[in-house]
């Protein structure tokens, strides 16, 4: 935590995450504004700054629109909001709906965040044959938050500018 700093687009899109010494030569170059201090002040030779945790560019930078989000198990978790798809405890392990050993894919449609108890239990049965019901259909994660993300686990003060499933 607090290792990093969102950047946002002038747009208020997130970006990216740069490092807090990044954002902070962002801001005192004025290519940035800080919205969200972090815990802290950073000492250089001539400024004392507050430890920014969230930064806007002051010009609008034009991305390319990246569509496909890797699947890694921080993902999955991030977009499941840390519950276990079949009892809505918290989950600590990946599930493949369809099980992989009866030839169950390794994709976004496929993979659910579930407890080692519903996990253990289900085995290599299919919810359906265990008369389980998700609670929402597995789908890949849409939205500029997924390309900020990648495997790191978000600062809670990001929360309002990426529109995250609540952690449990
Ligand atoms: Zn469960």
């Amino acid at each position: 935590m607090g290792s990093g700093a969102l950047v946002l687009n002038a747009t208020y899109e997130p970006l990216c995450v740069v490092s807090v010494r990044r954002a902070a030569i962002l801001v005192l170059s004025a290519k940035a504004v800080c919205v969200a201090d972090g815990d802290g002040i950073l000492h250089s030779a001539r400024h004392d700054l507050p430890v920014p945790s969230v930064v806007r560019l002051t010009r609008y930078v034009r991305v390319p629109y990246r569509s496909h989000v890797g699947l890694s198990r921080r993902a999955i978790f991030a977009r499941d909001g840390w519950r276990c798809a079949y009892c809505r405890g918290p989950a600590e392990t990946i599930d493949h709906v369809f099980p992989r050993s009866r030839g169950g894919r390794h994709a976004w449609e496929n993979v659910v965040a579930a407890c080692a108890k519903c996990n253990h239990a289900k085995g290599d049965r299919t919810p359906a044959e265990l008369g389980w019901r998700l609670h929402a259909l597995p789908a890949a994660p849409k939205g500029m938050a997924w390309r900020v993300l990648g495997h790191r686990a978000p600062d809670p003060r990001w929360a309002d500018w990426l529109d995250l499933p609540e952690a449990a």
